[in-house]
């Protein structure tokens, strides 16, 4: 094991552990923020630059800081290491930088957005980003492309951080969809508009950390702070499905269905597209309980169950019934 320090708290990591997940260890502010690494996906990471952290010493051995800001999501910990992120006014400068290259092109219509209310980008841009845009140019646009039934693409809301072209690269055996051009030509794209549709493609609205990619069953049908969010399961055929789902739901309609993710907004398990898309009848699902959503957003202010979340209850069969309506 090796010892790092991070923002002056100490952890001990395995060697190879990147700075990111050594700071994901401790948990709370001092984990860098990523919109393009997912622990799930291989090969992800060190496109959006958003987790940039300054070290300050960079092992034992070598107490030099390092000469400019690293990715922490593709640099490895060394053993005595000291490492910089909130406590750093230099990182921050940088991540203010960082989120207004990301919002050059990005369009500001959250209120339309199925995204708002769970947008990383939209939380990064409040933590980190500024009021004002210096940007004079004319934003990019795109001519809209189908890319199927039950995924809407958003192209103009693309940060292009790959992580739905690892998604079905790594979930899928036919995966249809890349990033075609370079530069600000650079687009998501279908090989000659395919459309997506396999039976784990729904994933790639899970991890799309902006509303570029979005679910067309639950298009514009409420504000996601207005559906309470409910963990249920069910005996899934598709052995590559977990059947392990939440519930978005509003009095007893399901309004979507989900992966479950973890308190870094990453998808606990992938599920298939017969749960995701076709299973909207609260008959279909073993409901376990509410969702107590752990990352911070302005999703779990004030949303539910405060109380239950206080006091760790979990809630019974009439509290579920309550809940539910
Ligand atoms: S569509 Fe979403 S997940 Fe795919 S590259 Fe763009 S921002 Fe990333």
């Amino acid at each position: 094991m090796v010892t790092v320090k991070i923002d002056g708290i100490e952890v001990q990591v395995p060697p190879g552990t990147s700075i990111l997940n050594a700071a994901r260890q401790i948990g709370g502010d001092i984990v860098p923020p990523a919109m393009c690494y997912y622990s799930k996906l291989k090969g992800s990471g060190g496109k959006c630059r958003t987790c940039l952290v300054r070290i300050a010493k960079n092992s034992a051995q070598n107490p030099n800081p390092a000469p400019k800001l690293v990715a922490s999501c593709s640099t490895p910990v060394a053993d005595g290491m000291e490492v910089e992120n909130i406590t750093s006014p230099q990182v921050l400068d940088a991540r203010k930088g960082v989120v207004e290259f990301l919002l050059l092109n990005h369009p500001l219509d959250c209120p339309v957005c199925d995204q708002a209310g769970e947008c990383d980008l939209q939380n990064l841009a409040f933590e980190h980003g500024t009021a004002q845009t210096r940007y004079e140019f004319e934003r990019r646009t795109f001519e809209k492309i189908d890319i199927g039934d039950k995924i809407q693409l958003h192209m103009t809301r693309c940060i292009l951080c790959y992580r739905c072209v690892f998604t079905c690269d790594q979930l899928t055996d036919n995966r249809v969809h890349g990033i075609l051009n370079r530069g600000d030509k650079a687009e998501i794209s279908t090989y000659i508009q395919n459309s997506i549709d396999n039976d784990f493609s729904g994933n790639v609205i899970d991890v799309c950390p902006v509303g570029a990619l979005t679910d067309k069953t639950f298009r514009f049908r409420s504000r996601v702070w207005f559906t309470k969010p409910f963990n249920a399961h069910r005996n899934c055929n598709n052995p590559k499905c977990s059947g392990k789902v939440t519930l978005w739901m509003q009095g007893k309609d399901i309004l979507r269905v989900t992966a479950r993710k973890d308190q870094f907004g990453e998808v606990e398990s992938f599920i298939c597209n017969t749960c995701r898309f076709d299973k909207k009848d609260i008959k279909d699902w073993t409901v376990e309980g509410p969702r107590v959503l752990d990352k911070k957003s302005v999703m779990n202010q004030n949303h539910f169950l405060h109380e239950e979340k206080l006091s760790n209850k979990v809630p019974d069969y009439d509290d579920k019934q309550r809940l539910l309506t």
